[in-house]
């Protein structure tokens, strides 16, 4: 069994950022990534439908590390897997990934105060042991996407996929296609094959708040021909950072004021029975997360009669298309499901301590970054509220803060043990794949540490500067006759 003071789980964006922050803060330590797929990138590498592309600013997608400076800030997917690609080989992380290993459980022996990882591969199961694990294996599976059957589907003589498993050779030229759904993936995917298809519908069942932004920010390209790029970066960073915290914090606080300039907004983009008929969301905005549309091209594609926008429920499937509950139907030659994701916690793998099962829904979260009972494990969830590297990156940081005062103090168990009671709270955004996942995901209080704040700037406080000894966090010696195991600690 190969031996690693680290072990990362996931070569996608956070993946690669977790190997990077370990590499410059945690000097020596020996590390390996283990990646289910034959790729550096996860989603980014994953999802190659038409028009693939970031929903928030590159500025803060990017890692706090290293600069974005392609020209465009919300970014095409070829070139976030690009930078993330460049990332690993630069920094000699590429070298240290094993491809093609899935990992399907992992077992805490307090008696050694190291992990054993099971992975699958092609070659059949493979172990390996650390002392650290750093879970950065996203937050949805990659095989079983939310994909409703319809009544009837079956009988459809068309074409019918997931968004997530577009067909890499679809040639769609002048075809009528129906997009099922109206989160960020039918918003890019409808304005691009628009160009090309005889018509494309958009069927909702429910709206969604969208907001235009210019895909290119003139003023960071400005702020970047005059400053070094990591300052142009950091200046773009910082701004971004604080208006997207400034809209969170108003749409939370006054939802009707912003819901009314959102709506404004939209009447400034298509005529009034559109945003009317289609574009007034029953939610207030940031319930869910607010959907960006890059240079308005979705409305320009409604607005030029090359895509159209049906508000109505599926009642069945036939051999020509979609028969709605409203009596209409919509005739196709290709239907895209775009119904989204499905949830999983910590890669879907799972988890044991001394023996005994620890399942993530019944345990709270610490700070968003560790799970109440269970020992030497970081796991990188990002925000919701704003983009997901802000905390990856803020994640890793912490991990290594954690190795490091380990070694400090020669204690080879770092375990959240919660000592207070605290009263479970709502998740933050109530998104359909939320709310479908609600029994798997990990629980969430009030009260610190046990919740996740989805605070950037509160966090970026205190998960760097806190001390660790916050009287949750334990360190502790090996197990032995006189010092207790921790499954106790574990269910
Ligand atoms: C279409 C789409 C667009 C998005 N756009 C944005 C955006 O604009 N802004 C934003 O903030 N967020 C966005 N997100 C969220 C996005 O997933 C994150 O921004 C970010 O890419 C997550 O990176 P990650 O490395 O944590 O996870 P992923 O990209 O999901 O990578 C996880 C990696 O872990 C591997 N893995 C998983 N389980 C295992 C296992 N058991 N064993 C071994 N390997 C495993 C996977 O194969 C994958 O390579 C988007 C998500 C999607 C689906």
């Amino acid at each position: 069994m190969e031996s690693f003071d680290v072990l990362i789980v996931g070569a996608g964006l956070s993946g690669i950022g977790a190997a990077w922050h370990l590499q410059d803060k945690c000097k020596g330590k020996s590390y390996a990534i283990l990646e289910a797929r034959d790729a550096i990138g996860g989603t980014w590498d994953l999802f190659r439908y038409p028009g693939i592309r970031s929903d928030s600013d590159m500025f803060t997608l990017g890692y706090n590390f290293r600069p974005w400076t392609e020209s465009k800030a919300i970014a095409d997917g070829p070139d976030i897997r690009r930078y993330v690609n460049e990332t690993a080989r630069e920094a000699g992380i590429d070298k240290k990934i094993r491809f093609g290993h899935k990992v399907s459980h992992a077992s805490f022996d307090s008696h050694t105060g190291r992990w054993t990882i099971t992975a699958r591969t092609a070659d059949g199961e493979r172990t390996f042991s650390c002392g650290m694990l750093l879970m950065a294996a996203g937050y949805y599976s990659y095989d079983n996407p939310y994909n409703p059957h319809f009544e009837g589907e079956d009988s459809f003589k068309g074409t019918i996929f997931h968004a997530q498993h577009w067909p890499e050779q679809l040639d769609y030229s002048g075809k009528r296609m129906v997009v099922i759904g109206s989160g960020a993936t039918a918003v890019t995917i409808v304005p691009v094959v628009a160009q090309k298809t005889a018509h494309v519908t958009m069927l909702q069942r429910s709206p969604t708040w969208m907001v235009s932004r210019p895909a290119t920010d003139k003023v960071a390209n400005f702020f970047r021909s005059v400053l070094p790029d990591m300052w142009a970066y950091n200046l773009i960073r910082f701004r971004n950072v604080v208006m997207q915290n400034f809209v969170f914090k108003q749409a939370r606080t006054n939802p009707a004021k912003v819901n009314a300039r959102m709506t404004e907004m939209l009447l400034k983009e298509m005529p009034a029975e559109t945003v009317n008929a289609h574009f007034q969301p029953s939610y207030n905005v940031w319930d869910q997360r607010l959907c960006l549309v890059p240079d308005s091209d979705f409305f320009k594609a409604v607005n030029a009669g090359k895509a159209d926008v049906v508000t109505d429920h599926v009642d069945h499937f036939d051999e020509k298309g979609i028969a709605l509950k409203s009596g209409k139907r919509l005739d196709a030659d290709i239907i895209v499901k775009a119904t989204g994701l499905r949830l999983q916690v910590l890669g879907g793998a799972t988890v044991d301590v001394d023996g005994q099962a620890a399942t993530p829904n019944s345990r709270y979260v610490y700070r968003g970054m560790m799970l109440e009972g269970i020992p030497n494990l970081v796991y990188v969830f990002g925000y919701f509220n704003a983009s997901w590297t802000l905390r990856a990156d803020l994640t890793c940081e912490f991990a290594c803060r954690l190795i490091n005062e380990m070694d400090k103090r020669k204690t080879p168990i770092a375990i959240p043990v919660r000592n207070i009671d605290v009263q479970d709270e709502e998740l933050l955004l109530n998104s359909g794949y939320v709310q479908r996942a609600l029994d798997t995901l990990p629980r969430q209080s009030s009260t610190d540490p046990w919740r996740d704040t989805q605070d950037y700037l509160r966090d970026r406080k205190s998960i760097r500067n806190d001390s660790l000894d916050d009287g949750t966090l334990q360190f502790r010696p090996l197990a032995t006759a006189s010092s207790p195991v921790l499954a106790e600690a574990a269910e």
